[in-house]
């Protein structure tokens, strides 16, 4: 890495002008020592800081980017939409299309609601759960992240485990007391949560598999438990896909682990790298929703012509095969890490589930946020510091998962595990 002067300029000035220079915590750096390095351009797999510094890319906005940057398909479809105006306020056959192109692939969903951000999706999705219900309860596992809204910023994942904020402030304790938190894959628990408010819980959000704690899969039965027991006491179950969705697979998890829930959230990839969030479910419960029925919810810009064609667009090009040769890369990537580990002796956790992967600094399974937090983050704060050095870009937290695109190469993977290699050799040394 070259000189990152004009990053170091940029930071002091949004220091001053945005709350910690930055309008989302997770680009703060904190925990690993660093300021943020500010970005000028992506193509494909590659990112180019303002410094001119180049970068493989496997944060790739959190998600979102799983054909890489600025894909020729997504901005020539963007460049002749945005000519024909940004957004209408009133309905448009691109909504319709990428609508259809969602139920046709998620198996739990047959009708959706466009909204302009994951948050937006499960803060929606519960007061659909709760109009529709008549209950009150949430029932959420620590360490899953479900955006910010107030009801789910308890015991959350993500920034909020990153700077170690399990409660925030400003989340009344009237709200808190309806939010129920259980360890992730931990029946038992859940099981007695049930036996206490099971009559009052309206809904079940759970992260199908978690990757706001680092990557940690469900275990054995855990998700097709949850279908029992929520069908059993009459709350809904609904799966937080705003990661998950056409990320573990094409069917998304649902259909990676066939278990279907009521209601679903998305996020990320169907907006091909714009703001775009969405939810859906079964006809009758999503029929509730204003105007059809009384529980309302509404957006400006949900739904407008530029974030339908992005996600659309990325959605029509995301066939099996490029799942597959995802897998591949990632099956290549895991390969290099077993083998710097045993090289150094370094004690790592890889846990993955279809094209999620995450990468602990620990001596134990990682199947919870208890287990994640052993993490060793030292480790990790020099494996990830190496790492930048040697132009590889990373989630720059223990408690975040790996993203590739259909556009890494192999050579960015033989790069990528070289650097693995000289990042594993300074954790030996440390
Ligand atoms: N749910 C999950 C599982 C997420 O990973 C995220 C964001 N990382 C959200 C919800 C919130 O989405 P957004 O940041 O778009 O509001």
């Amino acid at each position: 890495m070259g000189t990152n002067q004009k990053s170091v300029d940029a930071f002091k000035k949004a220091v001053e002008v945005m709350p910690g220079g930055v309008n989302s915590p997770v680009r703060a750096f904190r925990s690993v020592g660093m300021d943020p390095i500010f970005m000028e351009q992506g193509k494909g797999s590659q990112i180019t800081d303002i410094d001119g510094n180049e970068y493989i890319d496997y944060v790739l906005s959190w998600g979102p980017l799983i054909l890489g940057h600025a894909d020729d398909r997504v901005v020539t479809k963007l460049k002749e939409v945005t000519e024909k105006g940004t957004s209408f306020g009133a309905p448009t056959e691109v909504e319709n299309e990428l609508a259809q192109l969602v139920i046709d692939r998620v198996p739990s969903i047959e009708m959706l609601r466009m909204v302009n951000s994951g948050t937006e999706a499960t803060m929606s999705a519960l007061r659909l759960a709760r109009g529709y219900t008549g209950k009150n309860k949430i029932l959420k596992f620590e360490g899953n992240y479900h955006g910010h809204g107030d009801s789910l910023l308890i015991k959350a994942g993500s920034g909020v485990a990153t700077l170690g904020l399990p409660d925030s402030p400003g989340v009344p304790e009237s709200t808190a007391q309806h939010t129920i938190t259980v360890p992730y894959n931990d029946l038992e628990s859940l099981r007695y949560a049930f036996e206490q408010y099971g009559d009052d819980i309206a809904a079940v959000i759970v992260e199908p598999v978690s990757g706001n704690m680092g990557v940690v899969p469900p275990q054995g039965e855990f998700l097709q438990q949850l279908r029992n027991i929520t069908t059993d006491h009459g709350s809904l179950l609904v799966f937080d896909e705003v990661m998950t969705g056409f990320r573990v697979g094409y069917h998304c998890a649902q259909g990676h682990f066939n278990v279907t829930p009521d209601l679903t959230c998305l996020g990320k990839v169907i907006g091909g790298g714009l703001p775009v969030g969405a939810y859906g479910g079964k006809r009758e419960i999503m029929e509730k929703i204003a105007p059809t029925g009384d529980i309302y919810q509404a957006g400006t810009l949900s739904g407008n012509p530029l974030a339908m064609t992005a996600g659309l667009e990325t959605l029509k090009a995301m066939t099996k095969e490029e799942y597959q040769s995802i897998n591949e890369k990632i099956d290549r990537l895991v390969e290099g890490y077993q083998r710097a580990a045993e090289k150094y002796d370094v004690n790592i956790q890889i846990n993955r589930a279809g094209s999620m992967l995450g990468i602990f600094f620990a001596d134990e399974p990682v199947v919870n946020y208890e287990t994640a937090n052993n993490s060793d983050l030292e480790a990790f704060a020099t494996y990830y510091r190496t790492m930048v050095a040697e132009g590889i870009f990373l989630p720059p937290s223990q408690f975040e998962g790996i993203f590739l695109s259909t556009a890494h190469t192999d050579e960015d993977i033989d790069k990528t595990i070289q650097a693995v290699d000289q990042a594993f050799a300074a954790i030996a040394k440390s």
